[in-house]
């Protein structure tokens, strides 16, 4: 009784640590296949140290500061950044972050600007994550916030990811599509992020509150939720709701529970609001009722997943073509989800 008791506990604390921090759960890099070069470690891009321009000095000056030049012998200002790698190789859905460093250690603000030269190929966080989106090559620039003359690249390839399956350039993850266990984007995809805001805006607009309550799950995490729930109710139960690791939509980044997620949520203004509006927002009710032979899983108000704008109104359009307002993914495609064993 009592290790049931922990078990539920750490599940419903697991919950409230999802919940808190909208599911972009930083992972550790550790399981990333990230080859950094190293030959030559310090990369470095100089210092704004011409002079400031002789604008034709008019009554206008008064006490505006020149702030584009900084003296290079300013000890309170960011003259250099140097990166720990200037080229990296990174997998479709994993990370890598260079670490930073700005000089002279005196100086007071060392924020950091990041961006990428491709948000298609790679994206870069405002700490600097930078996450493999599809194959390619981009480059990732670290500015200072402090002074903008001075900055520092790195040049990032991004190779494709074994073991992802798509059908029309959409990614499916189901019960006969696993993920691999290294397909770890560290948080919702920016992409998806971005939709989901615009989603939730549009719902406010309606007067209906949507928020985020679990998001990224990597294939260590769901590994534990699955296993507490098949030690709680049996493999067999568990599989009704619970995905086994590699099999969750979770992992993809672009799947996102809102609001309440049991079957309370059913039937709620919010939920109607979802099913609804979700495809206008390029989001997907992955689970419809009255489908669990078909996408593995039963009914689920609250999953939505992001499959972009166009492929949302192609299933909405071949919805309404064929008389079937839960048609699925699986359908569409003619694929099945089924575990193997
Ligand atoms: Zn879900």
């Amino acid at each position: 009784m009592d290790m049931k008791k922990a078990r539920l506990t750490s599940i419903l604390l697991a919950c409230a640590i999802l919940t808190g921090c909208g599911g972009k759960v930083p992972e550790a890099d550790g399981s990333n296949s990230v080859a950094e070069t190293t030959t030559s470690p310090v990369m470095t891009v100089a210092i704004g140290t011409a002079e400031p321009l002789t604008t034709s000095t008019s009554a206008a000056e008064e006490e505006t500061e020149p702030v584009t030049t900084v003296p290079p012998d300013d000890m309170t200002r960011v003259h250099e950044i140097s990166l720990s790698f200037s080229t990296a190789e990174v997998k479709v859905g994993n990370k890598t972050m260079p670490i930073v460093t700005m000089s002279p250690e005196t100086a007071v603000n060392k924020d950091e600007i990041w961006k990428s030269s491709d948000e298609k190929i790679a994206t870069v966080d405002n700490i600097g994550n930078i996450t493999g989106v599809s194959e390619g090559e981009c480059t990732v620039t670290v500015t200072s916030a402090d002074n903008p003359g001075v900055s520092a690249e790195v040049k990032v390839t991004v190779k494709a990811q074994e073991g992802l399956t798509y059908f029309d350039g959409i990614l499916v993850a189901n019960k006969s599509y696993p993920l691999p266990a290294d397909y770890n984007p560290g948080g919702l995809l920016p992409e998806t992020q971005a939709a989901f805001d615009k989603l939730v805006a549009g719902a406010a607009n309606d007067g209906i509150n949507i928020y985020l309550s679990s998001g990224f799950r990597s294939y260590e995490y769901q590994s534990e939720i699955y296993g507490n729930y098949c030690d709680i109710y049996g493999q067999e139960t568990a599989d009704t709701f619970s995905a086994r690791p590699g099999y969750s939509e979770h992992q993809t980044g672009m799947a996102i529970d809102v609001n309440i997620i049991d079957d309370s949520f059913a039937g709620t203004p919010e939920a109607e609001w979802i099913e609804k509006h979700c495809n206008e927002y390029g989001f997907i009710l992955r689970y419809p009722p009255g489908k669990q032979e078909i996408t593995g899983y039963k009914y689920e108000s609250w999953h939505i997943r992001y499959v972009g704008e166009e492929f949302a109104k192609k299933l909405a359009d071949k919805a309404a073509e064929v008389g079937d307002p839960y048609y699925t993914v699986e359908e569409y495609f003619g694929i099945d989800s089924v575990y193997k064993e």
